[in-house]
């Protein structure tokens, strides 16, 4: 057993292993209420300082799925907590107006963004879909992160879809939100065909196993946290990730090393 377990377990963080959350949103959802959905500068602080949490980096589901707020609601909540909040500026395929003007505007809110974020499965458009031309492009070129929701046999953001991209932008850091849930064989070829790829653990630790697999196949350096809180609970996932029986020094990489060398030239 590793020893970081037993530390989490019993203080509910542990110093020394602080965690980057990479996959988190913010707002209010549909048929679903959060607690801590809406945001508060000092709830907010709390839960993340509950579980240790150094740095939540989300999108806010209004960015995603309201054109009428868009990124605004991104660009808000981090300026009220800038020492522990990054946004993925979310991109909604069937506005590509709002995209042009999005990435147009970028510069501007390099204290905000650290790339983007896209939700195909739900926008209903591939990944690869030419909507989203010009913020690949730019990522490609400033090496921004790119926060896929990606699922196993996905016509719109599944492997083959992951593959297009990633070879089209080696530049960008592109992040599997879900890794491709279920088709873990063909995430772990993506994560050993193009170093740019990375694992990221939110509803990966549902089915037990799929982590397990991963790193055993390509070790723990491709990998980041993420919960897509406030959808779950972070000591859930955390207990989740720990209990899989990972050494400490994978703990170490996928709860901060990995997410630290990524954000570096960002934050
Ligand atoms: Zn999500």
């Amino acid at each position: 057993m590793n020893t970081l377990w037993k530390e989490f377990l019993e203080k509910g963080k542990v110093e020394n292993c602080p965690v980057y959350d990479m996959h988190g949103h913010m707002g209010s959802f549909s048929r679903i209420y959060f607690p801590y959905g809406d945001f508060d500068p000092e709830i907010t602080k709390n839960r993340l300082d509950r579980a240790g949490i150094k740095m939540l980096v989300f999108c806010s589901h209004w960015a995603l799925f309201s054109p009428d707020i868009g990124n605004k609601a991104n660009i808000d909540v981090v300026r009220k907590l800038p020492e522990r909040l990054r946004a993925y500026c979310g991109l909604n395929p069937n506005y590509p107006e709002i995209i042009e003007k999005d990435v147009d505007e970028f510069e501007k809110y390099t204290d905000v963004f650290v790339g983007f974020k896209l939700l195909a499965d739900y926008h209903r458009k591939p990944i690869s879909h030419e909507s989203y031309a010009s913020a690949w492009k730019y990522a490609d070129k400033h090496g921004l992160i790119v926060l896929l929701h990606t699922w196993g046999w996905s016509q719109f953001d599944g492997p083959e879809q992951v593959r297009i991209v990633a070879e089209k932008y080696p530049g960008a850091k592109i992040l599997l939100g879900h890794s491709c849930h279920g088709e873990w064989d063909k995430t772990i070829q993506l994560m050993k065909d193009f170093p740019n790829v990375y694992a990221e653990l939110c509803a990966v630790v549902d089915d037990r196993g799929g982590l397990e697999q991963i790193i055993e196949a390509v070790g723990s350096n491709q990998i980041v946290f993420g919960t897509d809180w406030p959808w779950f609970n972070h000591h859930y996932y955390i207990g989740a990730v720990l209990d899989s029986g990972i050494s400490d020094q994978d703990a170490h990489n996928i709860f901060h090393r990995n997410a630290e060398k990524l954000l570096s030239s960002l934050i």
